[in-house]
């Protein structure tokens, strides 16, 4: 089954989560949503990857809330034998002095060009294992330091050997992120010298080629959210797997840093946006961090404007620079077919929430993972303030996101924004659509007015919602950080808030760019919305026409594949 893969040299992309579909829960947020999106351009342009992921049987979580507005979590299970095949190789992997087996599904992603990508889907559940080894590849984040260290060795030396035992030529490596980064020490194994032909001191591995083998891009811009295990846990799982003064030369010396151990192994390593890479290269001195700022694929876009764009822009979906002439498109053709899916919006809060939105008011959209830097309660500071804007100019919200079970901090705000809902209603309709996912992200980037983006500088590495929103002509009001600030332009396709200052300032700059900017202009003098439509043409032709899969890709390999 994998011979029409086999038969040219691929780029084996590995990543702790892909989002491949809405109802295979193998991703939690960004990371895994950028890797579906990362292995669908591929399949359009037809370029030689193949991705390494872990198959993640029990998901990640389905997201409710209780009446308290605290978020319940439900299991969220899926069955790899509907979608996938069965692999027919078996590698093992050694963990705590045993071989633990690993085995695995070849899902087939076929893109909407036809195009087809081989995604391996690693799983431990195999007779062969014990209990505790069956479950390793069960749960997405969860479990210990432990737990996440195994599925660690069975992502990078697991996924390695597998696509040695089916037959895949690799020429090139690219970690998404640090959790695939053992698979470095499978390569220097594969590329270490015979004892009998060093002389004392030499280096038994050979780390220059192994180096030109890997690529690495980063996503992280803070220290402490770099994935670190202590060497006494390393040791204790891992053995004598790799000579111990080495792998603390290369991933650090108190204790086992998967980016430090990424930096040092990768020819080629990249930030996820300009500002990413500026600040990466402060936290790293002495290496050299490129950047490719992210972009997603032209599948983020409603079936309404999806059929604009064939009618007047035939080739967009394979080659999305063409947006650039969406200004060209008709207003009235632009407004109804945003009306359209600002209906269908409205209609899945109403099922799902209760809530009834106005369909010729604005909307603002904040959606994404709950966690204190995204500050999802900015804008709501000042609720009397809030209120006082929307009694004038009447607007309304919806929100979405899910918090990581063990962040205590994100879910004490999902808790806190149901609060402030509570004490707005009867003001400013609004809505908290539970289980964000693909499908409620795409309802929701394409049927709100604006799009709001509030995280405390800089910790957004790059942010993809906002690039999503712009495909479907949804201007961003954001702080200006990660991929806002290469594109913001400023009443053109968006608005920036704050200038990366005190949260403070950066409530009263939203609240005053949206009293003196935004719900003006939206107003319009009574229903004229020709200002309005011009920045929604905006965002399509400057920011969809340019922060898109199809781009990143073609940087991809011309500046690291093809290096
Ligand atoms: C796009 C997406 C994200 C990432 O959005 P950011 O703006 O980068 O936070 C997270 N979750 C889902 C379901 C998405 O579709």
């Amino acid at each position: 089954m994998h011979e029409s893969f086999i038969d040219r040299s691929r780029i084996a992309y590995f990543s702790m989560e892909i989002a491949l579909r809405n109802d295979i829960s193998t991703y939690s947020g960004g990371l895994g949503v950028l890797a579906g999106d990362t292995i669908r351009a591929a399949a359009d342009l037809e370029l030689p990857l193949v991705a390494v992921s872990l198959v993640s049987r029990k998901g990640y979580f389905r997201q409710q809330f209780d009446e308290g507005g605290r978020q319940v979590e439900l299991a969220d299970p899926w069955d790899p034998a509907q979608h996938a095949t069965p692999l027919e190789a078996k590698v093992t992997v050694p963990i705590e002095g045993r071989d633990v087996w690993v085995g695995g599904w070849l899902y087939v992603l076929v893109g909407h060009m036809g195009g087809r990508q081989p995604v391996i889907l690693l799983d431990t559940d195999l007779p062969e294992n014990l209990g505790a080894d069956r479950e390793l590849t069960h749960y997405l984040y969860g479990g210990d330091a432990a737990y996440r260290f195994k599925q660690e060795i069975v992502l990078g030396i697991g996924g390695t050997r597998m696509l040695r035992a089916l037959g895949y030529r690799v020429r090139q490596y690219h970690m998404n992120e640090g959790h695939s980064a053992l698979l470095t020490l499978e390569l220097l194994r594969r590329h270490a010298y015979a004892a009998e032909n060093l002389r004392a001191g030499e280096q038994c591995y050979d780390i220059p080629r192994v180096r030109t083998l890997c690529n690495f891009t980063t996503h992280t811009p803070v220290e402490a959210g770099h994935d670190q295990f202590s060497y006494e846990l390393v040791q204790r799982v891992l053995g004598d797997f790799i000579d111990i003064a080495t792998l603390q030369s290369l991933a650090g010396a108190d204790r086992l840093n998967m980016t430090h151990l990424a930096l040092n192994l990768s020819e080629y390593v990249n930030g996820v946006a300009k500002r990413h890479a500026e600040v990466s290269r402060l936290m790293f001195p002495g290496y050299h961090v490129r950047s490719i700022t992210n972009g997603v694929h032209p599948s983020w876009t409603s079936s309404g404007f999806a059929k604009l764009y064939d009618a007047h822009l035939p080739g967009w979906r394979c080659e999305p620079e063409l947006l650039a002439r969406a200004d060209q498109i008709a207003d009235a053709a632009i407004q109804d077919v945003h009306q359209q899916a600002k209906e269908r919006l409205i209609e899945r809060v109403r099922a799902a929430c209760g809530v009834a939105l106005q369909p010729h008011w604005p909307i603002l959209g904040f959606a994404r993972r709950m966690t204190a830097y995204k500050r999802p309660d900015l804008l709501f500071s000042d609720l009397d303030r809030l209120k006082a804007i929307a009694r004038r100019q009447p607007f309304q919200i919806v929100l979405a996101g899910k918090a990581h079970p063990r962040d205590d901090e994100g879910k004490r705000l999902i808790q806190t924004l149901h609060a402030h809902m509570r004490e707005l209603h009867d003001v400013i309709p609004i809505a908290f659509l539970p289980n964000y996912d693909l499908d409620t992200a795409l309802t929701l980037v394409s049927g709100v007015d604006v799009w709001l983006n509030t995280p405390l500088c800089p910790l957004e590495a790059s942010g993809t919602s906002g690039m999503k929103a712009a495909f479907n002509g949804v201007p961003s009001l954001s702080v200006l950080d990660g991929w806002w600030i290469e594109g913001c332009i400023e009443g053109v396709t968006g608005w920036a808030v704050g200038n990366c200052g005190a949260s403070e300032d950066d409530a009263q700059s939203l609240y005053e760019k949206l009293e003196n900017v935004v719900l003006p202009l939206y107003g319009g003098n009574g229903n004229e919305r020709s200002g309005w439509i011009a920045v929604m043409k905006g965002a399509i032709s400057k920011n969809a026409a340019y922060f898109n899969s199809h781009r990143m890709m073609r940087r991809y390999v011309a500046e690291a594949y093809m290096r």
